[in-house]
């Protein structure tokens, strides 16, 4: 598998101190928490595993799980942890403190997750936006491997991104660069739960891809998507909409073209900035597939000329639900080693 300058492959050689030391990598989201081990050089974690977030309860309750899963994950490995890397769906401070965290209970704001679950179980430890995350496991081992610039978007109930440039993670001055999904696509827009108005996640996240067609859906107006949802509004999901789309429903049709004309807008946008050899979407809107990424791909080219002949390619993400933790089991070695 080709690497870019600053991968895995090189942690090795500038020197983690222990040769059979591994890190760990946590990936915390807002219904399943995955955690796994990660050995500098390797292809992916092992020891692999979920367990239940229970984000509705008390930050106490759901950081005394994640140290028990982490310190079940290290028993019985080979060699030893020598670092913690966790990922989580929140804004930042600049010192990795939470700052918004969506979905779940009161509390978390001003908490440093690094530092609680690093002293519970005794390793030093970093703390990671889930994005970010992502993007950095993809643009080292996965659809961006051997790219030395890489943006990264996840689409789903939120709307997510990353940048890695020179195979490590941009956080910039704030901490939080790469934040796609608040990028604003009509400062007249709704208002967004960022503070900000109408920001990407607005308009392109899942949710709001659902919710562009349900008007039309209630009036019986996108007849092809209420016989493919058997009229059942709660049936009616993104993957529903392509097909309906495919099948010649219009209200779906355009309800998609306007997603992806807002999002390859943005990502033409990025590429005037930062020009990325590689664009890695995650996240379930990635399973469209072709209904997805053959219109990106044709507002892209429309809107980012200066690219010229390095028109970044779009490319569907290739970690599946590893890449949260892999990534940030990957900032961690960055970080520590
Ligand atoms: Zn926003």
């Amino acid at each position: 598998m080709p690497r870019g300058p600053g991968s895995a492959g090189d942690a090795i050689d500038t020197g983690v101190a222990v040769v059979d030391a591994y890190v760990i990598g946590v990936d915390v989201g807002g219904t399943t928490t995955k955690l796994g081990r990660y050995r500098p050089g390797a292809d992916d974690l092992e020891g692999f595993r979920s367990l239940p977030t229970g984000a509705a309860r008390a930050p106490a309750e759901v950081l005394a799980d994640l140290a028990a899963a982490v310190r079940d994950l290290a028993a019985g490995a080979t060699g030893t942890a020598a670092a913690l890397g966790v990922g989580v769906p929140a804004t930042l401070s600049r010192d990795g403190r939470i700052e918004v965290l969506p979905n779940f209970a009161p509390g978390w704001r001003g908490l440093d997750v690094a530092a609680s679950l690093g002293a519970a179980v005794d390793l030093p430890a970093v703390v990671l936006n889930d994005a970010r995350a992502f993007t950095l496991a993809e643009a080292r081992l996965g659809a961006a491997a051997g790219a030395r610039t890489a943006f990264g978007v996840t689409l789903g109930t939120g709307v997510g991104g990353g940048l890695v440039i020179d195979g490590r993670v941009h956080r910039g001055d704030s901490g939080n660069a790469g934040e796609f999904g608040h990028h604003v696509h009509d400062p007249h827009g709704p208002r967004c739960g960022c503070g900000s108005h109408g920001c990407i996640e607005v308009y392109a996240s899942a949710p709001a891809l659902v919710a562009a067609v349900m008007r039309a859906f209630a009036q019986g107006a996108a007849p092809v998507l209420a016989r493919l949802a058997g009229g059942r509004r709660d049936a009616v999901t993104p993957a529903l909409i392509a097909e309906a789309a495919a099948a010649g429903d219009t209200i779906c049709a355009d309800a998609l073209g306007r997603v992806t004309l807002v999002l390859g807008v943005a990502l033409a946008n990025v590429t005037t900035l930062v020009s990325p050899e590689r664009i890695v979407i995650g996240g379930g809107m990635a399973g469209l597939g072709d209904a997805l990424f053959a219109p990106l791909r044709r507002v892209l080219a429309a809107y980012a000329p200066t690219a010229g002949e390095r028109l970044p390619t779009i490319v569907p993400a290739a970690l599946g639900d590893r890449a949260g933790a892999l990534g940030a089991a990957l900032h961690a070695l960055d970080t520590f080693r």
